[in-house]
């Protein structure tokens, strides 16, 4: 198949899949979600990928009603239906079908669970990519992998108008992270990246940065740094589960980074180097 779908069991054509318009995604995004890309038909960080949408789910006092392995097994049995070498793979957890009503203490039914499956492009690890900022103006709950992306999506449209690829946020001068993936800087041989709290999503692909950095013996400070300390940095890269890590030379119009190769470099290889393995990819 080129792409299929899922939604509380019914599988199917994304194209051709209907949900009820009732379920709180629709009226409320009342849900999370979690995202992977997928090579040689193996997700990556899969297990790290899994718990963190129950961890999401939980914050938002959802009960999946699946348990991690038939979850589990009913991704990778969608992502076995899809021809391609690179996939992705996309599930949500919603509060379920209810008649429209903010509180979800009468939402009704059980949780809803959606997935798909479709072919992705991989960006160049070895591009140099350009970014726009604004003023973070999400909520407080970004360490939460909710559906409800409106500022997200609205930064990112910012971007694609400026002809850029991503834009970061930041809340007065502390940059957070972009609009769906984490920003990281190097100063001095030093990773600096934003602390995991309520500003920022714990993304799965930073996880592996810091612990790459770890087995590097690549100093590592979670701390926040501002947009200043980001303009003078060596090197700016962002980070996620479908970008991988992408170099930053161009913020607002401006030259940055670009200086320490040899640190970002490390950083990249290594990581290509985890997800070459555990895909099983020469
Ligand atoms: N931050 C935000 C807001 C995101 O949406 C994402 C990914 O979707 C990330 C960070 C990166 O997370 P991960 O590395 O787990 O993909």
């Amino acid at each position: 198949m080129q792409n299929i779908a899922y939604y509380n069991g019914k599988v199917g054509p994304i194209e051709e899949m209907m949900v009820p318009m009732n379920d709180r995604a629709c009226y409320f995004g009342d849900g999370v979600y979690d995202a992977t890309c997928v090579v040689n038909h193996v997700p990556m960080a899969f297990d790290d990928h899994i718990d963190r949408i129950y961890r999401s789910a939980k914050l938002i006092d959802i009960d999946i009603p699946m348990p991690k392995d038939e979850m589990k097994k009913m991704l990778l049995g969608l992502i076995a239906q899809v021809e391609g070498d690179v996939l992705f793979l996309y599930w949500q957890v919603t509060r379920g079908v209810g008649m429209r009503n903010h509180p979800y203490s009468a939402a009704g039914d059980k949780p809803s669970i959606w997935a798909f499956v479709r072919p992705n492009k991989m960006r160049d690890p070895f591009g140099v990519y350009k970014c726009i900022t604004l003023e973070d103006k999400r909520f407080y709950y970004c360490n939460i992998k909710t559906i409800n992306l409106l500022p997200a999506v609205m930064a990112n449209q910012k971007a694609v108008e400026a002809g850029a690829d991503e834009t970061i946020f930041h809340r007065g001068p502390r940059v957070t992270e972009c609009s769906h993936s984490n920003v990281h800087i190097i100063k001095d041989g030093v990773l600096r990246t934003a602390p995991c709290d309520e500003l920022i999503l714990p993304g799965i692909t930073r996880k592996h940065i810091i612990a790459i950095c770890g087995k590097k013996g690549i100093p590592v400070v979670e701390e926040p740094f501002t947009v200043d300390e980001m303009m003078a940095a060596d090197e700016v890269f962002f980070s996620s589960s479908s970008a991988l890590t992408c170099r930053i030379g161009e913020i607002d119009g401006k030259p940055v980074g670009m200086k320490d190769e040899k640190t970002f470099a490390a950083i990249r290889d290594a990581y290509q180097a985890e997800l070459r393995a555990e895909c099983g990819v020469k």
